[in-house]
């Protein structure tokens, strides 16, 4: 089986480098090409330009950012859609939302090319050690194609039905994960206004079941102020205004998700873009002494 794979940023580059790690053939591309090469030096191809990236692949997977980016790099003039052949299966791992996940199922169709939606639960260490969490949306038929990689790049795949009902689980995920940062964040900054010291109040909080267990892994993160991405924030940002987008189109109410957004929007207007999501918690927490 050949493969092409497209996109090695945090993710990207740790899944690929799984499947390359497990005899796969895989060709490579990245816009930012210095990116491909700890991939070359696991065995590699490294592809100059996206069509020469997914020539004769029977798979190709995607991992980037916007739905924008993700069509963009498919459909653009010299994008990779058309140098596939018919019946090629396309796995988008990006977090995208649900009706642009149809959408590009829609017009990846008109090409002849099948197309799963297939973002992760995980980050970057999950995404090492092979243990990513897939939401996948399309045809039964495309999903038993793309087992075999799934299962070297993840623990466990639930396919959820059609196309956009990956994206659409996905989101559900990083609404529970933004909203309970959020509110794990502000609770602290009551307990520091109030005298408590804060050793103690996360040291009480994250051993209660109030607590969303995910924070204890980031708890030294966030005691040592390190900062750097394994989720960036902008795209913790860019997936709540992808939610509110589907709120709107779904027409679900979402009055505390939308005020998540605001302040996630806050923080990269500050400079926390491109630090880790759990940086709200500073910028929550550094008004209070
Ligand atoms: P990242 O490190 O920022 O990587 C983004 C990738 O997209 C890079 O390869 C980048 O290329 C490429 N890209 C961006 N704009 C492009 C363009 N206009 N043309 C071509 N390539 C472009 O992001 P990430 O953290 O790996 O996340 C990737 C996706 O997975 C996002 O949708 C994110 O929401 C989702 N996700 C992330 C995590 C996480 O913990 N990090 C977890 C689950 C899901 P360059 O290197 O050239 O910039």
């Amino acid at each position: 089986m050949k493969v092409g794979f497209i996109g090695l940023g945090i993710m990207g580059s740790r899944m690929a480098a799984n499947l390359i790690k497990s005899g796969i053939d895989v060709t490579v591309y990245n816009r930012d090409r210095s990116k491909t090469e700890p991939l070359s030096d696991l065995g590699a191809s490294v592809a100059n330009d996206l069509q020469s990236c997914v020539q004769g692949c029977d798979i190709v997977i995607t991992m980037l950012t916007t739905p924008e980016v993700v069509m963009e790099v498919a459909f653009r003039e010299d994008g990779f859609i058309t140098a596939l052949s018919a019946n090629t299966l396309w796995i988008d791992c990006s977090t995208l939302d649900p009706s642009s996940s149809q959408q590009i199922a829609r017009m990846a169709a008109e090409q002849g090319v099948n197309f799963l939606d297939a973002p992760v639960a995980g980050t970057k260490q999950p995404a090492e050690n092979g243990e990513l969490v897939f939401f996948v949306g399309g045809k039964a038929a495309y999903v038993e194609k793309a087992s075999p990689l799934l299962d070297i790049m993840g623990k466990k795949t639930i396919h959820l039905g059609d196309n956009g009902k990956g994206a659409a689980m996905k989101m559900l995920i990083n609404l529970m994960l933004a909203q309970s940062m959020l509110a794990f964040s502000e609770t602290v900054s009551l307990g520091k206004a109030m005298g408590l010291p804060v050793d103690k109040v996360h040291g009480v909080l994250l051993n209660t079941p109030v607590t969303a267990p995910f924070l204890q892994n980031i708890q030294q993160k966030i005691e040592t102020k390190e900062t750097s991405a394994n989720f960036p924030l902008k795209w913790m940002q860019k997936d709540l205004q992808l939610a509110a987008k589907a709120a709107y189109e779904y027409e679900a109410p979402m009055p505390l998700a939308n005020l998540t957004k605001e302040l996630f929007a806050q923080a990269k207007i500050e400079g926390k873009g491109d630090e880790d999501f759990s940086s709200i918690y500073h910028m929550i927490n550094d008004y209070i002494n």
